[in-house]
């Protein structure tokens, strides 16, 4: 029987796991650990659950779902793909030969060292504007990054705060700043975030103290790509280049959800699992007949 191994365990290959067991496929998962929502403190914005739920909730709920189902779930690192007899995921113990290989591997977010920054995570520090917008209404926030995701960020947040400054830390910006008076591009380096429980202010390179209520990293999505590209697949900066099956431009690899871009959300990722496993059944059913 053909089967099908899948690098992380987030939504995305979570999502997938579950179409392809029920399909009657063997099916292995292997991770490292929670992937973004070991980050999420709080999810309101995903289908069927009255409140609130936890990253870490919405995780465990995921993992035991798929071993209920019969999905086989390894906790270990993947450093690698190769060719041995077919395509084989390689992990930091063992290998994992696959029919199917399915990438889930999220979107590795860049954080910065900054004095503060780790400890007010969730209560001020967000990696996700169209996440976290909402929170932050009619405030003045900011976000950490020199690029077009810092930009992209910062778009998305001046629609519902008060003001929107991107900290370029030093850097050159490498976009054209829309004009917009809530908007502006501060070169300086952010040195601490302050405040005892919520995030209240920055403190400048220069000293001086700017209050902002909440502060979005955005230095730098990047992606696993690196697996996808060590067995001659085709990727297109940090993503993963895919068809609209998530198919890569090799026979048998593919890949979904944060690791090939597009909206960083738990629905989307759901979705992109659920697609590519459609199309990896009827791969792997044209093996089998
Ligand atoms: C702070 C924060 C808040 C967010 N809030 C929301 C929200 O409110 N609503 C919403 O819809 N979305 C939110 N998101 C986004 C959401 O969490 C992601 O879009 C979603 O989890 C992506 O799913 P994924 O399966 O693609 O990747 P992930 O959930 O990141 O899972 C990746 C998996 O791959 C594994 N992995 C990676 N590399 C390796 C390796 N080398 N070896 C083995 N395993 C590996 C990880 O261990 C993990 O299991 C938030 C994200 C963050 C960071």
């Amino acid at each position: 029987m053909p089967n099908a191994v899948i690098v992380g365990a987030g939504p995305a290959g979570i999502s997938a796991a579950i179409y392809l067991v029920r399909a009657g496929f063997p099916v292995t998962v292997i991770y490292r650990d929670m992937g973004a929502l070991g980050k999420t403190s709080s999810i309101e914005n995903y289908y069927g659950f009255s409140e609130p739920i936890s990253g870490p909730d919405l995780f465990n709920h995921g993992l035991e779902q798929a071993r209920r189902l019969g999905v086989k779930l390894v906790h270990d690192e993947v450093v690698g793909l190769s060719w041995l007899e077919k395509m084989t995921v390689v992990t930091k113990t063992a290998q994992y030969p696959g029919d199917v290989i399915i990438l889930a591997t999220g979107a590795a977010r860049v954080a910065p060292k900054i004095e503060g920054l780790k400890r007010l995570e969730g209560v001020g520090v967000s990696y996700c504007a169209v996440c976290d917008a909402f929170f932050y209404r009619g405030k003045d926030v900011a976000v950490i990054g020199h690029g077009e995701y810092a930009l992209h960020e910062a778009l998305e947040l001046v629609n519902t705060s008060n003001s929107v400054t991107i900290y370029t830390m030093g850097k050159t910006a490498e976009f054209a700043l829309p004009e917009n008076p809530k908007l502006k591009v501060d070169q300086r380096k952010i040195i601490s975030l302050n405040g005892a429980d919520n995030l209240e202010s920055v403190t400048l390179e220069d000293d001086s103290t700017v209050p902002v209520a909440g502060i979005f990293v955005a230095i730098g999505v990047a992606g696993s790509a690196d697996f996808a590209h060590k067995v001659g697949a085709e990727v297109e900066g940090a993503r993963i280049k895919t068809d609209e099956n998530g198919k890569t431009t090799l026979d048998g690899l593919y890949a979904c959800g944060d690791c090939i871009g597009g909206m960083l959300q738990v629905a989307k990722a759901v979705y992109d699992g659920a697609k590519v496993a459609a199309h990896a059944i009827k791969y792997l059913r044209t093996m089998s007949s």
